[in-house]
């Protein structure tokens, strides 16, 4: 535990790019601001003569305008909504910004047993010496039999193969229970299979634990591969059965039982028979004896050498059907999921080309990458997707590699071992059922289910969440942007300001916490598993992102602007004046607002409405609040607000719907430039 503890405090978490994004953002924004709010200042003083009093007033406006104060918290609303969507779908999020993260994923490192596979193990051909039998019976139900080459044989005539069911049953520390659902395992389900087997073979497990009392054990564990237990019978006399990987086990062996007697072991046939099972894809577990003085201690020395095979056992653990479309989602989208797992490589080389990982080829052991650099890793990693006989910690030197070639890594564990690992990778997604503590502990998502295709759920979710954000920055930008140009344009021309800067602050609030908040609710677009994965190093603020916000600042500059000054045209006092401005603002963004639903496709042979129930109540909401501030008569002495009438709803209405329109022809204009991009080879579109 100091040293798993002293690997945790080494390595070094990452902060997410989101937060390292919006902080450069922030930045970036305050100093643009100042600078044109000073600019402004500047301007107007010396060129326009304005008073000392007036101008400050007009850059505090300006400021004001500019300042998205809605936005950190739609950012974090969306994250917020997106994790309780999450939580629906069985990921927990145990650190918001790995939300987005999530998005971003390039690679899911997954273990095999009970997140790709069901967990749900059964033995399903026993090896002894001298045949290979097959096992019938459906999942842990106790009922099945043996047969050899298709005929049913009777345990009586095969003392190995009832020798071997014993051990399997004294080696073990799961059980069977019956309910309603059919037989369930109590603890470890490779285990379970067994006691499965040893009641098929006739051996009652209670009877049996009676009969040779345990009297010591080493437990299993993924490092050491094998599990041994020390039993006496009512002599005193003591004997070891151990079952464990067969290779490792086949290291500690030197005989084999052959028809009741012992005599030495072929090594040929043995490693003939496990990649016979293996092949298949079966779980290989190997099964040993050995004979034990009166002493009531087991230790790791005793079982070093001279023990005597008993034979091999093959356990199927089907793939998760989810898990299998989940794979091929990711694949869509462009994620490559890589398999680990603790068996065989034939046996991950067998299920993984089940499930479509790693297109048949060649799995890697964790023996091979204990050699290895982090670079060699990196390069094998570009090739390999299956990984076996991998003990926890290897799993860091894995997610070291991806890392190095710049890939996002989210990794599956359970045990405490795994928590390095989990650590240290982008998304470290620790199992909810049986994972430790120490794992969930250092992991930014739980999977309740420790199914994974939640965790392909949660990536979809990640991406929409980050499309979401897209959207709600997109959407906020340009009333920021087209109040501040509105300023701007009263100071140039030297009028009175169209807005006041209270009234700014009326329209970013009602805005963000009525039509930007709706952003968050957008459900997920068709396409988000069928795009790759984002560039990481892509600024949240993309060129294409900048263009749209200034574009439509500039609408709204021009048709705001342009009813203010009509309306003072034809006698409008200042207060109706900025009254259609303040409102006409507000329709703009109700019109652009539909827009956003998608940054890039058309909303044009959409509804409007559809999909997002949240998208009319935020509009009904907002034009609810413009009553108020419009007809109010406390409202009116708050904000300067003054009653207008229908022909200015009209006019508003006319010339607010523009936008609609604009952006709409301004998509379709992009999507015609990215596809002539597209048709240029070799050049990479985000
Ligand atoms: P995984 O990560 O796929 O669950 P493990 O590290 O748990 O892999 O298991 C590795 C190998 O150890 C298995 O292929 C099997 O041969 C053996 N094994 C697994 N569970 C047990 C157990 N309870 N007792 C003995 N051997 C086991
Ligand atoms: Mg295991």
């Amino acid at each position: 535990i100091g040293r798993i503890n002293a690997l945790l405090a080494k390595v070094q978490p990452l902060t997410t790019r989101l937060l390292l994004q919006i902080a450069a953002f922030g930045r970036w924004l305050t100093a643009a601001i100042a600078g044109v709010a000073l600019l402004t200042f500047a301007f107007g003083m010396l060129v326009r003569d304005y008073s000392f009093g007036d101008m400050f007033l007009a850059a505090v406006g300006l400021a004001v305008a500019a300042i998205p104060e809605g936005l950190p918290a739609i950012i974090t609303i969306t994250l917020a909504i997106g994790v309780q969507a999450m939580a629906r779908r069985n990921a927990i999020i145990r650190r918001l910004p790995a939300v987005e993260t999530l998005g971003s994923v390039t690679v899911i490192c997954s273990d095999k047993t009970g997140t790709l596979t069901r967990n749900e193990m059964t033995a399903v051909s026993v090896a002894t010496a001298g045949h290979i039998f097959g096992v019938s019976g459906v999942g842990y139900d106790s009922h099945g039999s043996f047969s050899l080459e298709g005929g049913d044989v009777a345990i009586g005539e095969h003392p190995g193969l009832s020798e071997l069911s014993r051990a399997a049953v004294l080696c073990n520390d799961a059980s069977l229970v019956e309910g309603d659902g059919g037989w369930q395992v109590q603890g470890d389900p490779t285990e379970g299979a067994l006691v499965a087997l040893g009641m098929k073979a006739g051996l009652d497990p209670a009877f049996e634990g009676a009969e040779f009392p345990r009297t010591d054990g080493i437990p299993f564990e993924s490092e050491h591969r094998f599990m041994a237990t020390l039993h006496h019978d009512h002599a005193g006399n003591g004997f070891v059965y151990l079952k464990g990987a067969p290779e490792r086990v086949l290291e500690m062996c030197n005989r084999e039982r052959f028809e009741g007697a012992d005599r030495s072991l072929v090594l040929p046939y043995w490693q003939g028979r496990i990649e016979e099972l293996a092949i298949r894809g079966e779980r290989v577990i190997a099964v040993a004896f050995k004979a034990a003085g009166k002493e009531r201690e087991l230790r790791f020395a005793d079982v070093e050498g001279g023990l005597t095979l008993l034979g091999l056992v093959g356990i199927i653990d089907p793939p998760r059907p989810e898990a299998v479309e989940a794979v091929s989602q990711c694949r869509a989208a462009g994620i490559r999921v890589k398999m680990i797992t603790g068996d065989h490589a034939l046996t991950a080389q067998a299920i993984g080309a089940r499930m479509g990982i790693g297109d048949g080829g060649s799995a890697v052991t964790g023996q091979e990458l204990e050699s290895m650099t982090v670079e060699e890793i990196s390069r094998l990693l570009e090739r390999v997707d299956i990984f076996a006989r991998v003990s926890p910690e290897h799993k860091l030197r894995l997610v070291l590699g991806l890392q190095a070639a710049g890939e996002v890594v989210a990794m599956t564990g359970d045990g405490v071992n795994d928590a390095p690992a989990l650590k240290r990778a982008d998304v470290g997604v620790a199992m909810g059922i049986k994972g430790t503590e120490v794992a969930k502990e250092a992991a930014e998502v739980v999977l309740t289910d420790d199914n994974f295709a939640s965790i392909a759920h949660a990536v979809r979710q990640g991406r929409t969440i980050y499309d979401n954000i897209r959207k709600a920055i997109s959407f906020i930008l340009p009333t920021n942007g087209g109040e501040a140009g509105i300023i701007v344009a009263a100071i140039l021309s030297g009028r009175m300001l169209p807005i006041t800067p209270v009234q700014v602050l009326w329209v970013n609030m009602i805005t963000a916490v009525t039509l930007a908040l709706a952003l968050a609710f957008e459900p997920p677009e068709q396409d988000v598993m069928a795009r790759p994965p984002r560039d990481p190093d892509e600024p949240i603020l993309s060129s294409f992102l900048v263009w749209r916000v200034v574009f439509v600042s500039l609408i709204l500059v021009v048709g705001t602007f342009g009813l203010f000054l009509w309306e003072r045209l034809h006698q409008g006092s200042i207060e109706t004046s900025r009254t259609v401005a303040v409102n006409a603002l507000i329709v703009f963004e109700v019109f652009y607002l539909i827009n956003t639903r998608r940054l890039k496709e058309s909303m044009l042979h959409r509804q409007a409405l559809a999909g997002n129930r949240a998208i009319a109540v935020a509009i009904a909401t907002v034009l609810l609040f413009q009553m108020l501030f419009t007809y109010l008569p406390p409202m009116q002495r708050l904000f300067g607000s003054a009653a207008i009438g229908l022909g200015d709803w009209i006019r508003i209405v006319l010339v607010s719907s523009s936008v609609f329109l604009l952006v709409e022809l301004e998509k379709w204009v992009i999507r015609k430039m990215e596809v002539r991009k597209k048709e240029i080879p070799g050049r990479l579109l985000r």
